[in-house]
């Protein structure tokens, strides 16, 4: 068992993960010298083209992504999937296909089993409360994936230093164990150790967590808390993918 803070490192405009690129996967989460890649600062089809320029020098023909609802349903992504299914978890077996999920805050949990299926899920607050991750576990055993076999790794987002929240959202999060800190006040829900909470539980052993704050950890990165004045916000993407 092994829960690892590894540095992401920056390449090409991309931070990486070293976990899961060491085994062989394209795995990792945009800046924004990437552009925005989802979200309302900048028109769809700017992001639009973002997608596929980061696609395309990531060398895959194919990016699959999912309409994230905040919830926990899960998809297999066999190709890109037009028009995209409501979820917020993606997986497959397919080599060549990068699944791609969109965080500007939210947290991004990437997952390789390695036998082939990797899987991607986007976790806020609501989805780690509802357990997006163990909805993707599941279905990956479901297809005969040993769990003790998959590593997975958390990418940037709001850090405990930055997520604070108000009383009604801490009562609805207590359940979910000890990740709830107060000082000052102020109460702060700690979205990465919530979600290397639920992977344990399913079994996985060497976790990879990014520790990078979307808010205040630097590293050229969007964060919805860090909207405009005009309220718009640049989203970056999480991806992973099995060269073909
Ligand atoms: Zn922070």
């Amino acid at each position: 068992m092994s829960v690892a803070t590894a540095s992401w490192t920056s390449r090409d405009g991309t931070l990486r993960s070293p976990l899961l690129e060491a085994r062989g996967l394209v795995a990792g989460f945009t800046t924004r010298a990437f552009g925005s890649m989802a979200g309302s600062v900048y028109p769809e089809s700017v992001q639009a083209a973002n997608r596929d320029a980061l696609a395309r020098q990531l060398g895959f023909g194919l990016l699959a992504r999912v309409k994230q609802v905040h919830g926990n349903s899960v998809v297999r992504a066999e190709r890109a999937i037009e028009p995209r299914p409501e979820a917020d978890a993606l997986w497959t077996d397919r080599a060549g296909v990068l699944l791609g999920i969109a965080a500007a805050d939210c947290v991004p949990v990437l997952v390789a089993d390695g036998a082939g299926r990797i899987g991607a899920a986007h976790a806020g607050w609501q989805g780690t409360m509802l357990g997006v991750v163990g909805s993707l576990m599941a279905a990956l055993k479901g297809d005969g994936a040993r769990a003790s076999q998959v590593v997975a790794a958390l990418g940037p987002s709001i850090g405990p230093c930055c997520y604070v929240i108000d009383e009604s959202r801490a009562k609805m999060l207590r359940p979910l164990g000890d990740h709830l800190q107060a000082s000052d006040g102020r109460i702060v829900f700690d979205l990465w150790s919530a979600n290397v909470a639920q992977l344990r539980s399913f079994g996985v052993r060497d976790i990879e967590v990014a520790g990078i704050c979307t808010k205040c950890g630097g590293r050229d990165l969007w964060s919805y808390r860090a909207r405009d004045a005009e309220g718009r916000y640049g989203t970056q993407l999480a991806f992973v993918g099995r060269p073909a």
